[in-house]
């Protein structure tokens, strides 16, 4: 079958691979249909995140059809459609009995080496490095999903492929974001981030009735695709985030500050991101995280900060002092999908939103380099890619 793998440092190709084979009971193969290019991918892609090897194929939002099952599937047949959670999730452990997904305690068979970084493991994860399991991802023709009695989330009506492949990731972890941040009527939610995921948190955020979101980027096609869900926006290149939010917060602060954009921030100030790229590049520190600093800093005295952006290992300068004594709550994880596929299904069903609305490119599958290209360096305002099959 054909697949996108990882074949160096920046550096992804489509190639040739043996078709996945099941190899427990609880296996399902499924034949891609659709699948995206993630901004976490990019993370994985340039490096950033250890423990990715030659060969190892990409991809953890997919959905498609199920062409095969084993003796311990009952829920799903060949032909069913269906959308896969990125996260891989027994169902049946005190994790996953808590509704914990992505902490999952047995579908990460290299526990031991996230052990190492994290002190304990989380869920693994398709096509996102050994450490998190070495799982084959789905920007393949088939993949291998394992507990696929548990997952993957039937498809049943006929709505098309683009709204309901983001149930995989980006819309769940979205609103997840917003969820975290316990928003009250009235409240105002700061958004760091306006890519897909910042686009669906403030889409959530105003679903679970915050009054006003403020989306803070620098890429105006970013922020203009950020307006279309109702919030406002901040230039941070043009001003100053902490000052302008304040004054847009009669001088509080935004009840809850969300950071969708992890451990690879780009700062307008070149000495400050020189430092932090310098030590990231000779990996003293494996994140550049000004997003959630000022998010930690902006946020009002007793909110929340609810952290989605992807982050690898360790934090230089990490304003402990303000969370301490400003009473700060910090929120953060990995989404757990499982928990949210079905009630946001619901509400794609009925129209009240169309996650969608993200998608600037589509291609075919053996086209994914140049999608990764053109999302990569934000060219022709490359906001997200669907790759079909
Ligand atoms: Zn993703
Ligand atoms: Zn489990």
């Amino acid at each position: 079958m054909k697949a996108i793998v990882w074949t160096g440092r920046n550096s992804v190709e489509v190639q040739n691979v043996p078709d996945p084979e099941m190899l427990n009971a609880r296996d399902a193969i499924v034949r891609v249909t659709s699948t995206a290019i993630c901004g976490s991918d990019l993370h994985l892609v340039d490096g950033y995140i250890p423990t990715v090897k030659k060969g190892d194929i990409l991809g953890h939002e997919f959905m498609g059809e199920v062409v095969e099952v084993g003796p311990g599937v009952r829920n799903l047949r060949p032909g069913d459609r269906v959308v896969v959670p990125f996260t891989i999730s027994c169902g049946a452990c005190f994790a996953c009995e808590a509704e914990l997904y992505s902490l999952c305690e047995n579908s990460n068979p290299n526990a031991g080496m996230a052990e190492k970084l994290m002190g304990h493991s989380p869920a693994g994860i398709f096509g996102y490095s050994h450490m998190l399991g070495g799982f084959p991802g789905g920007q393949a023709e088939y993949v291998r999903v394992p507990f696929a009695d548990v997952g993957p989330i039937k498809i049943e009506d006929d709505l098309p492929d683009e709204k309901v492949l983001f149930l995989s990731d980006i819309f769940p972890t979205g609103f997840m974001g917003a969820e975290m941040c316990d928003i009250k009527p009235g409240q105002t939610i700061a958004i760091w981030g306006a890519g897909p995921v910042g686009q669906l948190a403030a889409a959530s955020a105003f679903l679970l009735g915050a009054d006003r979101v403020i989306v803070i980027d620098r890429f105006p096609y970013r922020l203009k695709r950020a307006q279309r869900t109702g919030a406002e926006v901040l230039d941070y290149e043009e001003v100053n985030v902490l000052d302008a939010l304040r004054d847009m917060t009669g001088g509080r602060g935004p009840d809850a500050c969300i950071d969708a954009v992890g451990m690879e921030a780009h700062h307008p100030t070149p000495a400050m991101y020189a430092y932090d790229r310098t030590k990231q590049a000779a990996r003293l520190e494996t994140e550049r995280p000004y997003a959630l600093r000022e998010a930690i800093m902006a946020c009002r005295n007793g909110g929340v900060v609810s952290v989605i952006g992807v982050y690898g290992g360790l934090i230089d300068k990490f304003p402990m002092g303000t969370v301490m004594n400003r009473s700060l709550t910090i929120r953060a994880g990995q989404c757990h999908v499982q928990r949210y596929m079905r009630p946001l299904l619901d509400r794609i069903r009925s129209g009240e939103i169309d996650p969608s609305f993200v998608i600037s490119h589509r291609m075919p599958l053996n086209e994914a380099p140049h999608g990764f290209e053109l999302f990569k360096n934000k060219m022709d305002d490359c906001n997200k890619v669907v790759l079909t099959t």
